[in-house]
């Protein structure tokens, strides 16, 4: 596509609406965010692949862009863990360079076009933008413009390829190709190791693609980018469970002189309560690996999920957020959030979940189920619901939900899909004879190096933080490949 054909694709709808209102803020002399362009709720809400988010027009980009007041002290950097250069790929979509604005991202970020869609930026970046700091205005739309460049760099069929030293043949393993992993792995090939990257599931990504749903990120973009680790001389094993397929010791005589352990926290929790073990009660986890990597959602698979009518999803962060949209999509009549908390505490993505309540989504805030009952085969039929109210702040800082003492309610529903927290997966703490491993089953690591007790292998991302995000895992990998660089050149 050429940069005209790019640019007069997203003149038509609906990003023609954006775009006048843009104009016009800017006839007025107004420096207001832009809105992201979307498509229309009643049309996604039946769809699961296409893309909610469509992505901003040039002219919106080279607007926002602008925005940027280029501080010299760019604090918005603070935000970001894996220190992407914000103004500078900022200052070159407004000047037009889109392809240079790609080239920054990818100095430090292996998967550009897949945070400017899932990262919590109002919670990083955005949230350190001047505008938001010092003049109490919006901050720059800093993800909208990453996801910009990103996009326009893969559309144009241009991609660059980061700068790579010379290969050094020292062998390094990393298990698991979640954004902690592709991370560690295209900053170890820049610095010319050679990296195979261990995966059990059959495809690669993580939670990049069995978890967040297509609507939301494309699996298309993920593959994009781990193509470019590819082209970097990444090599990707999928189908072998390290501490199953191969050993640790298997992976030394393999001369492998370095791991990384980023196999994530996969393991869903569960709230321990009666009923939660009849038919149509199951995790995000389980509900959202089904329907994004084993065609679920086609009632000819080998294992097509059940579709509800009336579901309720247990939990407010993204993966609830998804696990819901995704049962709407799939025909549920009623598709419900029960949270024992307020909105305000919810951990989702603020985008999220206005999109979820666009789609129809319901939310039952400050409700707890304390039990679910079932018909005569088994399967649930009702859930009860706890009335809870705020008190004091808890351990994590947020208010604590407390029951209101006999405020119950009964609900009926055909689909339960608990989503309330993931715990590690349990096999490299398992089976790395030496690591130290907390109380939660997470990797204790030096906070600074990323390195465990055992001085072969490091660990970043869920398996060390439990459940966390997606920059943060990479902000992890990027710290480990640069002290294991050290490590191994003896610095
Ligand atoms: C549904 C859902 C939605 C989310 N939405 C967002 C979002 O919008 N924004 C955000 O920032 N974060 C989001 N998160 C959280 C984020 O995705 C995770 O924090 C992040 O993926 C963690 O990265 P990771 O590389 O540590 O682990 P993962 O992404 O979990 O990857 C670990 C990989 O290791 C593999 N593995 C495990 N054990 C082994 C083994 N023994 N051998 C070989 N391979 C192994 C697994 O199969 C997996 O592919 C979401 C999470 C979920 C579940």
């Amino acid at each position: 596509m050429t940069e005209q054909e790019y640019i007069q694709a997203r003149r038509n709808e609906p990003w023609r609406e954006e775009l006048r209102k843009t104009v016009k803020a800017k006839e007025r002399g107004e420096r207001a965010r832009v809105h992201m362009p979307e498509l229309d709720p009643n049309y996604r809400s039946h769809s699961l692949k296409d893309e909610v988010n469509l992505g901003l027009s040039v002219e919106q980009a080279v607007f926002e862009a602008g925005r940027c007041l280029d501080c010299a002290n760019p604090t918005c950097m603070e935000g970001c863990p894996v220190g992407i250069h914000i103004p500078s790929f900022i200052k070159n979509i407004e000047r037009g360079n889109f392809l240079e604005a790609a080239k920054v991202l990818k100095e430090t970020s292996a998967l550009p076009a897949v945070c400017g869609r899932v990262c919590p930026q109002e919670k990083q970046c955005e949230s350190k933008c001047i505008y938001i700091q010092k003049m109490k205005k919006e901050p720059v739309a800093i993800g909208y413009l990453e996801r910009f460049a990103a996009d326009y760099e893969r559309e144009s069929g241009k991609m660059s390829l980061p700068e790579l030293a010379p290969a050094n043949n020292i062998k390094i393993a990393v298990i698991g190709s979640g954004p902690a992993g592709l991370s560690f792995a295209g900053d170890m090939a820049k610095k010319g190791y050679d990296v195979i990257v261990f995966e059990a599931l059959h495809e690669i990504g993580g939670v990049l693609k069995y978890g967040i749903p297509e609507f939301r990120l494309p699996n298309e973009i993920v593959d994009v980018e781990i193509n470019v680790l590819r082209k970097m001389g990444v090599k990707f094993i999928n189908n072998c469970i390290v501490g199953k397929t191969i050993s640790h010791e298997d992976l030394h005589e393999d001369g492998f002189k370095g791991i990384f352990a980023a196999s994530g926290a996969g393991l869903p929790n569960f709230m321990n309560i009666p009923g939660e073990n009849l038919i149509g009660v199951m995790s995000s986890n389980e509900f959202l690996t089904r329907v994004n990597l084993m065609d679920a959602s086609n009632p000819e698979s080998d294992t097509p999920v059940q579709k509800g009518k009336k579901v309720a999803i247990i939990g407010a962060g993204n993966t609830a957020m998804d696990a819901v949209r995704t049962a709407k999509r799939l025909g549920a009549e009623r598709a419900m959030v029960v949270y024992r908390r307020s909105e305000e505490e919810m951990p989702a993505r603020i985008e999220e979940v206005k999109h979820a309540k666009e789609e129809g989504i319901e939310f039952y805030t400050l409700h707890n189920p304390i039990r679910y009952e079932g018909d005569e085969n088994g399967r649930v039929q009702r859930m009860q619901l706890q009335k809870m109210e705020l008190g004091e702040p808890d351990a994590s800082g947020r208010r604590k939900p407390v029951p209101i003492e006999g405020a119950t309610e009964w609900f009926d529903v055909d689909e339960v899909i608990v989503s309330v927290g993931v715990s590690p997966n349990p096999l490299i703490p398992s089976t790395f004879k030496g690591l130290e491993i907390t109380k939660w089953g997470t990797i204790v690591v030096d906070q600074e190096t990323m390195r465990s007790a055992l001085p072969d292998v490091y660990a970043g991302g869920d398996i060390v933080r439990g459940g966390a995000t997606v920059i943060l895992a990479m902000g992890d990998g990027r710290k480990a490949a640069a002290a294991m660089d050290k490590a191994l050149k003896g610095e």
